[in-house]
């Protein structure tokens, strides 16, 4: 039976670990070539040596996801390989600890620190998003889903511009998804709850008890459970839907 991504392209940005790698793995199992993007190259050519491993094609691609220039070379590198973008993961992102805001309220966060958070989580969404859809405009359609997050739908005390981060990227997700719906261009967001990666490691080390007694599963979320979301808001299974934004939260947002 042909995978449900089979003769697919795609692109993967922060695949160099936790959801990104997973879904890589994922699109891969499903026949897509997938280029898998980073910050760290290091980081993206060990997930390509996984879906090589598991008998999949995939390439490397390094590029900073705040960076114009490279965006848009990581677009026209997938294409130059692969021909055309038929999917987009726009996945990289940060967290407040990696600013140096872990544990502020509001008021006290960095100037800095909302720069580069909005820079990487918001404007790198719109950035990646920007040069896929003159891609896939000119192709004629293509699929891009966007990490949000249950902080893109609710607040979150102490993560103040990361919450406002990811209420942009459903912004972005939303009007894409009505401005792109007669170009064969669906647009669509996941927004995963806690889920097991680094960059939830220290939180989880500190108050994971506390957290898990919020989430009615009572445990976190592995990376493949948000792959297995993408995977289907990427293929033709979802070709109804657009503009959505789908919770993979072990009940969180429920409550
Ligand atoms: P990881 O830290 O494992 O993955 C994030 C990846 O993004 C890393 O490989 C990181 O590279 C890369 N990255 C960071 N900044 C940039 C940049 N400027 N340009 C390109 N790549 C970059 O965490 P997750 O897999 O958990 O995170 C993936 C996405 O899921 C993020 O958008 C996150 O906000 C979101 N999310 C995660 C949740 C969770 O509980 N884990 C919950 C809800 C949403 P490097 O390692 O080099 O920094």
């Amino acid at each position: 039976m042909a995978g449900l991504l089979e003769g697919k392209s795609a692109l993967i940005t922060g695949g160099g670990g936790g959801i990104g790698r997973a879904t890589a793995l994922a699109f891969a199992r499903e026949g897509a070539r997938v280029a898998v993007a980073d910050a760290a190259q290091a980081a993206a050519q060990q997930t390509v040596a996984l879906v090589n491993d598991a008998g999949g094609q995939a390439m490397s691609l390094s590029g900073d996801v705040t960076d114009p220039d490279a965006v848009q070379a990581m677009v026209k590198a997938v294409v130059a390989a692969y021909g055309r973008l038929d999917c987009a993961f726009n996945n990289a992102g940060i967290a407040g600890y990696q600013v140096d805001a872990g544990g502020k309220r509001t008021h006290e966060w960095p100037d800095a620190s909302v720069d580069r958070m909005l820079a990487v989580n918001l404007k790198g969404v719109w950035l990646c998003m920007k040069h896929e859809l003159v891609q896939m405009l000119a192709q004629a359609g293509g699929v891009i889903v966007n990490t949000g997050s249950i902080a893109g739908l609710i607040g979150l005390p102490t993560s103040s511009a990361y919450v406002a981060a990811k209420h942009g990227v459903l912004g972005f997700t939303k009007t894409a998804a009505l401005e792109y719906a007669q170009d064969n261009i669906r647009v669509n967001a996941v927004c995963p709850g806690y889920i097991e990666t680094k960059m939830t490691e220290d939180t989880m080390r500190r108050r994971g008890t506390e957290l898990m007694q919020k989430v009615p599963f009572g445990r976190m979320g592995r990376p493949e459970e948000i792959a297995e979301m993408v995977l289907f808001l990427s293929c033709d299974r979802s070709s109804y839907i657009s503009g959505a934004c789908y919770n993979v939260d072990g009940g969180y947002m429920a409550i």
